[in-house]
């Protein structure tokens, strides 16, 4: 299994988040890696469980305690840290989501269906993926991105009602979308609203549907955008556009596109946060004198760096502030790169070579120092 995320991060809160900001962003996230909403998606569906996972400890108080103080170790039953957490290790498949989410969607509870009537509503939030290349991620882009979200019929205007008509105001509710029921019951009358049947809650009834949206009033568009990849993005992480996702209804907030960035591995380099780590192949003359070599950079071209003398299979080198831009950073401060020399042994000798080789042994005396101290422990002094 992959090492976990920290839950925070997973929720893409602050450390300090309060319970209401863990509750809206843990919400958003839930909503939008919903397995219903990506049937057959299984990496959408791993988010949502790790969102669920982190949601489980931070929306407690004791447990995000703990977890404060201790990170996953407080919920490994195998760590051994974090004593009284027994049982609290089983999110793997067994965890049940069912009731958070009759919170959310509104099913199984007993509020009487969608009675919105006029309510505003917000629009949902969108999740799309873009793809950059290593470089692209490191020095940021712009990236046209496809997808489709709900908008208010352009062609009734968000009515519903075919252009030319409009929708009549429902006699039954005079408009409001809800009607008054009185009750008798056995300590009297007692009132209560209900969603009204005859509009199902819009307050509208429309006799000639727009075609366009087939009266719904809303319809799913395809949509354009270029979007500003920042410089440092790393993979997985979100771009958010707010108000691209879907529109809301009533006078409610358009939702949020959410970009999940997915980052292509480099031929040369690979990236750990800000770091750049490569490997530069070293001759046997230049690890053994020293050189002045060419390292690649990220996006192109080289830089000299000075090898020093007796250099060995496996020594790191950094060059200072020439690996990726930190994205927290205003100043566009960035990380090292970092390269692991390899000794290449010479092959194929001419005979030439070959009796130079041989001299250079017997002038530095047969065997290397390494393997001499190697034989000394094994043997003593009687070799
Ligand atoms: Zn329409
Ligand atoms: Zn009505």
């Amino acid at each position: 299994m992959a090492e976990k995320r920290d839950y925070y991060e997973v929720l893409g809160v602050e450390k300090g988040a309060s319970a209401d900001e863990i509750k809206k962003a843990y919400r958003k996230l839930a909503k939008m890696y919903h397995p219903d909403m990506h049937p057959g998606d299984t990496e959408a569906e791993e988010k949502f469980k790790e969102v669920n996972e982190a949601y489980e400890v931070l929306s407690d108080e004791d447990k995000r305690e703990k977890y404060d103080k201790y990170g996953h170790a407080a919920f490994d039953p195998a760590s051994g840290g974090g004593s009284g957490f027994g049982g609290f290790g089983g999110f793997d498949g067994s965890f049940d989501f069912g009731d958070i989410f009759s919170s959310i969607f509104g099913g199984g509870g007993g509020r009487g269906g969608r009675s919105r009537a006029n309510m505003p509503e917000d629009g949902d939030d969108l999740l799309t993926r873009v793809t950059v290349t290593f470089e692209e991620a490191a020095k940021g882009c712009k990236k046209e991105v496809n997808y489709a979200r709900v908008e208010s019929c352009p062609d009734c205007s968000g009515s519903g009602a075919a252009p030319g008509t409009k929708p009549d105001t429902c006699p039954n509710c005079k408009g409001r979308g809800f009607v008054t029921v009185q009750q008798q019951t056995m300590f009297g009358y007692s009132q209560t609203q209900r969603a009204c049947n005859n509009c199902r809650g819009t307050g509208k009834i429309v006799k000639n549907p727009c075609s366009n949206c087939n009266g719904k009033g809303r319809i799913k568009l395809k949509k354009k955008l270029e979007v500003n990849i920042p410089a440092g993005i790393d993979d997985g992480q979100r771009v958010i556009l707010r108000g691209q996702g879907s529109a809301g209804r009533n006078g409610g907030d358009n939702g949020d596109l959410v970009i999940e960035i997915s980052v292509q591995p480099h031929e040369i380099f690979e990236r750990d946060g800000n770091n750049l780590y490569c490997e530069v192949t070293l001759s046997f003359t230049e690890a053994a004198l020293g050189a002045e070599i060419e390292v690649p950079l990220l996006g192109g071209g080289t830089t000299k760096f000075k090898i020093p003398e007796g250099t060995q299979t496996g020594t790191h080198f950094t060059i200072k502030g020439e690996g990726v831009t930190d994205i927290n950073s205003r100043r566009q401060t960035k990380g090292d790169l970092i390269f692991t020399v390899t000794v290449e042994t010479p092959t194929r000798l001419t005979s030439e070579q070959k009796k130079l080789l041989e001299e250079f042994a017997e002038l530095r005396g047969e065997e290397t120092s390494g393997r001499k101290s190697f034989f000394k422990k094994l043997f003593g002094n009687k070799k």
